[in-house]
């Protein structure tokens, strides 16, 4: 028998097995379809705890690198996110590459639908960034591996948006020593779909919300629903608040925003808040705020959407989002007594579940 040499494999952001290994992917199927147009990139990270769950996202990515890399990034998010939840799901997330608003059609979904169903179970997919419900019907005539179809878990904000308030209440126990938020001062930025159900929960329990986004409408009616106070896009930045509540973009929290930040409590909606995890993750905790970690906190929209897997009622969705409460408070007592910054401990306590599984 010849010696096969192993060469060490580069980690030369074009190699797509490098890549992989970095991150520890399980498998990638790349798809394309002449007749449809189709090009799209499905990942799957980590089936460990179950199917790999995670939405597609279709978008206009300059080039493949770049499609490549979100696909990587996202799924690798959604098996950490799905670990911490309890969830028997693994991670996994798809990419469609063109324009949503000009693009989409019935023949590009079925056809994407039955690469889909190609992996067997393997991956279930779901909505995102540029996918409509829909969509996910063209997807689900090809393939039975896709939740979030109309007349099923439905809208999955109002079970994010209770989870974020729940996960806000142990961040104001741990900060304030009551987890009241009567009386505290919240600024909430983006009034979208999840915002909105959001400031519903806060005015209701009495606290004074502030908000901002580039939609005037979405302004107007929380303002004349909940009475809240709108703010400029960068002036919510500098608003002396108890707790700032993402719910709009990713990076929001850099060293820009660091310098003018005056809450205690970081606590939203949004993905991949911190702009560098290590960096601003280590500055938050020096600073005395309580971050509770997006894809923990945030982790109500894929509740649902087990629920539709495993063929749960939204009361017992509610009930599991209702769980995150006690997984933030778990998360900041052990960043408090380790002094380790809270997103590190819910990687570990992410990691742990999935290397005990095995
Ligand atoms: P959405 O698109 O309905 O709402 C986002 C809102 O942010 C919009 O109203 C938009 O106008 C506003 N916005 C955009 N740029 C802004 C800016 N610079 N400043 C202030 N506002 C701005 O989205 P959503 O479903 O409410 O989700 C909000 C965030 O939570 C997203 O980051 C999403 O990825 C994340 N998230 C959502 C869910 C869910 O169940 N919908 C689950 C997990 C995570």
């Amino acid at each position: 028998m010849t010696d096969i040499e192993v060469k060490e494999i580069s980690k030369d952001e074009n190699n797509v097995l490098a890549q992989m290994v970095n991150m520890d992917h399980e498998q990638i199927l790349f798809c394309q379809d002449k007749a449809t147009g189709l090009k799209a990139i499905v990942a799957v990270h980590d089936t460990t705890l179950g199917p790999a769950l995670g939405g597609t996202r279709m978008w206009n990515y300059t080039n493949e690198v770049d499609a490549l890399t979100d696909v990587l990034r996202l799924s690798r998010g959604m098996t950490y996110k799905n670990s911490i939840s309890g969830l028997h799901l693994g991670g996994g997330k798809a990419v469609i590459i063109g324009d949503s608003r000009t693009q989409k059609n019935e023949a590009l979904f079925r056809r994407f639908g039955k690469f889909i169903d190609s992996l067997s179970g393997k991956y279930i997919t779901a909505e995102d960034v540029g996918i409509s419900p829909q969509d996910m019907v063209w997807v689900n005539q090809e393939t039975s591996h896709v939740v979030g179809l109309p007349g099923k878990s439905g809208d999955p904000s109002p079970v994010t948006a209770y989870g974020v308030y729940v996960g806000m209440k142990a961040c104001a126990k741990a900060q304030f020593g009551n987890d009241s938020l009567s009386g505290i001062k919240v600024a909430v930025q983006g009034a979208g779909h999840v915002g909105q159900y959001l400031i519903k929960y806060l005015k209701d329990e009495g606290a004074k919300v502030f908000v901002s986004d580039i939609y005037e409408p979405s302004l107007k009616e929380v303002s004349e629903k909940y009475g809240s106070t709108i703010v400029g896009l960068d002036e919510i930045y500098d608003l002396d608040v108890d707790i700032f509540a993402p719910c709009a973009l990713g990076a929001t929290v850099n060293d820009d925003t660091l310098k003018r930040l005056k809450c205690s409590i970081i606590a939203g909606a949004a993905n991949n808040q911190l702009q560098d995890e290590t960096i601003h993750g280590k500055i938050v905790m020096d600073k005395g705020i309580i971050y509770a970690p997006d894809y923990m906190i945030n982790a109500g929209g894929v509740i649902n959407c087990f629920a539709e897997v495993d063929e749960r009622t939204s009361a017992w969705a509610m009930d599991k989002a209702g769980q995150i409460y006690d997984t933030t408070a778990e998360i900041i007592n052990r960043s408090k007594a380790n002094n380790i910054p809270t997103y590190a401990i819910a990687n570990k306590m992410a990691e742990d579940r999935i290397e005990k599984a095995k």
